[in-house]
């Protein structure tokens, strides 16, 4: 069923949530657009304008990694300012009462986090951008620490510790899924009877497959997103609604 508007959206998202168990949110873009971060896939995305930095040239070149790093700097400010979104607050929400274990996200602007939610229970398929790590040694460092080293020899900096490259904790193109987080979002979907795909056009393989592994295993699914996806037909409840209205209604109880 597509929402016809608003108010039904909201009254029958709140029966599926009402009777539900375990309900696992899996979200994209589109929860943090409000909050000031660009959809770098979208139409017009910073990704159509500037083609990413696969995972391979990053590894070859410093000047690739320099550019990489310019680039993350060029985006800070969007980051840096960012707070939780009305859809961020709701699953915290959720996640305080209990209902909500833990979420899985295609996003790496850590705002889960910054709603409320610990560390370890957010699942991030894609990484994080807020902190940097070590490819070799898995040695984290912050932002501040790659900035001033850049700006003090002209170029990316490597690990002091042991010489590996410094890239932000986020998966690149060509770079492989990180196998614990797909094996926790995998449990994790096996896991719900109710699942929200919030905020994602589920077309990025092979995180749209977890809304489909969770309908075969007999949970509801709701999909809350600006633009029709592919899974629409099979989902109990699809909302094109705007993300931030659709649920701040679920902030305040
Ligand atoms: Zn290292």
């Amino acid at each position: 069923m597509i929402a016809p508007d608003l108010e039904t959206a909201v009254a029958r998202l709140r029966e599926l949530i009402e009777g539900s168990q375990v309900i696992l949110p899996f979200t994209g873009a589109g929860i943090s657009t409000e909050c000031g971060i660009p959809d770098f896939r979208s139409p017009g995305g910073l990704w159509t304008r500037n083609k990413p930095i696969p995972f391979d040239a990053f590894l070859a070149s410093q000047e690739m990694r320099d550019e990489s790093w310019r680039r993350r700097f060029a985006m800070e400010e969007s980051f840096a300012k960012a707070r939780p979104g009305r859809g961020h607050r709701a699953l915290a929400i959720l996640y305080r009462a209990g209902r909500v274990a833990g979420v899985v996200t295609q996003n790496i602007d850590n705002l889960h986090q910054a709603s409320g939610i610990p560390a370890a229970d957010v699942v991030e398929l894609h990484g994080n951008t807020t902190f940097a790590t070590c490819l070799d040694c898995s040695a984290r460092y912050e932002l501040g620490w790659v900035k001033e080293r850049f700006a003090a020899q002209a170029r990316a900096p490597d690990c002091p510790g042991c010489g590996g490259h410094v890239k932000t904790a986020t998966v690149s193109f060509g770079q492989s899924m990180p196998a614990e987080a797909m094996r926790r979002a995998e449990a994790m979907t096996l896991a719900c009877d109710l699942f929200l795909a919030i905020g994602s056009s589920l077309v990025v393989w092979p995180a749209a497959g977890f809304p489909l592994m969770a309908k075969r295993n007999g949970a509801g699914l709701v999909i809350i997103n600006r633009d029709a996806t592919e899974h629409d037909d099979i989902a109990d409840l699809v909302v094109h609604n705007d993300i931030g209205d659709v649920l701040a209604p679920f902030i305040s109880h």
